[in-house]
């Protein structure tokens, strides 16, 4: 499966905003935004121009793209699943990105990235429903759990978590066993959705 290798702080740059990309290293003084590197390029200090409409709209999907680890075409597939459902279109596609199983990994606090969370489901690291799911994309529904596997809650990587990271679980969460899983109890609000994206102009691009 097809993901993004490159250096990760350079897409934070390119946006301008903290995607909290790294773990940790995200909430320190090491930080490239809060030290306050330019844009990555040659004119990277220079952009500092009125953006047109679509640039706009474009840098909005990019960012939204960039925090959730998903490339092109599999927006592209989300949004499309997003648009054929009821309700508003940006607040749906939101909603099936924080629903994906390595977000909702990464949101119980069990990864400290995105990325780290994709690579324990891939590994085979967490069960949905108590039955082992290895497909990041997965989305989960409302009502099921999602959970470590007995062997794999006393990894090294998930007992620093634990200790270190320590993410405080978002309301359409709910701990259970002790902290080694949640249950989704609904999908989650865009008030609960703390991702700073403007969805409204993801709409707009798409419908061009
Ligand atoms: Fe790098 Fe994290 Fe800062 Fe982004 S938020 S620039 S990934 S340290």
């Amino acid at each position: 499966m097809a993901r993004y290798t490159g250096p990760v702080c350079r897409l934070c740059r390119r946006e301008r905003t903290k995607l909290f990309l790294k773990g940790p290293k995200c909430m320190s003084a090491k930080c490239p935004i809060t030290i306050g590197r330019f844009p990555p390029g040659e004119h990277g200090r220079d952009r500092q121009r009125q953006p047109s409409e679509y640039s706009q709209q474009l840098r909005e999907k990019q960012k939204a793209r960039r925090t959730y680890g998903v490339l092109g075409k599999q927006f592209s597939r989300t949004y499309r699943v997003a648009a054929k459902q009821q309700g508003l279109t940006g607040e749906r596609l939101l909603q099936l990105l924080e629903l994906r199983l390595d977000n909702v990994v990464y949101r119980a606090g069990i990864a400290a990235s995105r990325a780290q969370a994709r690579q324990l489901v891939k590994h085979g690291h967490l069960l949905v429903d108590g039955k082992r799911v290895d497909i990041p994309s997965f989305t989960v529904k409302s009502g099921s759990t999602v959970a470590l596997k007995q062997s794999s809650r006393e990894l090294a990587i998930i007992e620093f978590n634990r200790e270190v990271v320590n993410h405080e679980v978002p309301a359409w969460l709910e701990r259970i066993e002790g902290g080694a899983g949640v249950r989704v109890l609904n999908p989650p609000l865009r008030e609960q959705i703390d991702t700073d994206v403007r969805e409204q102009l993801i709409v707009e691009l798409y419908s061009k």
